[in-house]
């Protein structure tokens, strides 16, 4: 089955760079999710001035979403055309600077101080760069890893959460042999053994 055929796909980070190029970026919601407004009251379960994480942040408009709202917002993305994009169309001063820990990589900061997001692979991080979250907004994230990464995409997930956080997914339900993405199928069974 289709499946089994996307089990093997990979798409690499030159063909995501190259999506964000050439304006193929068709998974990005100018209006942002109505999944994250129906359930941010989960997501925050009662609590204020919380550190969210973003991961595979694109240039999603969420994350000014929960800034305003009092939160501290950490993305990773390794399109700086993504991160530069989010700033500009946000009207948002920032500041760069290198990540000491992790050769090539940069980190975008708003002025206000925040927002941080990483330029860089999210497999580059770690707990000693990022710290721990009291949440994570995941759409389009696990979706997007490639399949054979998926088990280190969460272990490192988990060593990014704090006791209490709470885990926002969003995944998408449909038949894997009619349509191709975006861009894989995550059964609910593997989320399940995914994340226990
Ligand atoms: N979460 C965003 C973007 C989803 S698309 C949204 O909701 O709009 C997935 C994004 O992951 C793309 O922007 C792609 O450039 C980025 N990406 C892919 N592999 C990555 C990796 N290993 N590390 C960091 N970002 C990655």
């Amino acid at each position: 089955t289709d499946i089994g055929s996307q089990k093997d796909r990979v798409v690499s980070e030159e063909e995501w760079l190259q999506k964000w190029e050439m304006g193929n970026i068709g998974f990005h919601k100018e209006q942002g999710h109505p999944l994250l407004q129906k359930y941010l009251d989960v997501l925050l379960n009662g609590r204020s001035g919380l550190r969210i994480f973003f991961p595979l942040c694109g240039k999603a408009v969420e994350m000014k979403w929960l800034a305003d709202m009092g939160h501290s917002v950490v993305g990773v993305e390794i399109s700086e055309q993504a991160l530069k994009d989010f700033f500009a169309e946000h009207s948002l001063p920032y500041c760069e600077e290198p990540v000491p820990e992790i050769s090539g990589a940069k980190k975008l900061q708003s002025i206000s101080g925040n927002i941080s997001l990483y330029c860089c692979s999210i497999y580059d991080l770690s707990s000693s760069i990022l710290g721990k979250f009291d949440g994570v907004w995941d759409r389009g994230a696990l979706v997007a890893v490639n399949p054979r990464d998926r088990q280190r995409y969460v272990s490192l997930m988990m060593t990014l959460m704090e006791k209490n956080s709470s885990y926002l997914l969003v995944t998408v339900s449909y038949d894997p042999n009619k349509h191709k993405g975006p861009p894989f199928y995550v059964p609910e069974s593997e989320i399940k053994s995914l994340f226990g």
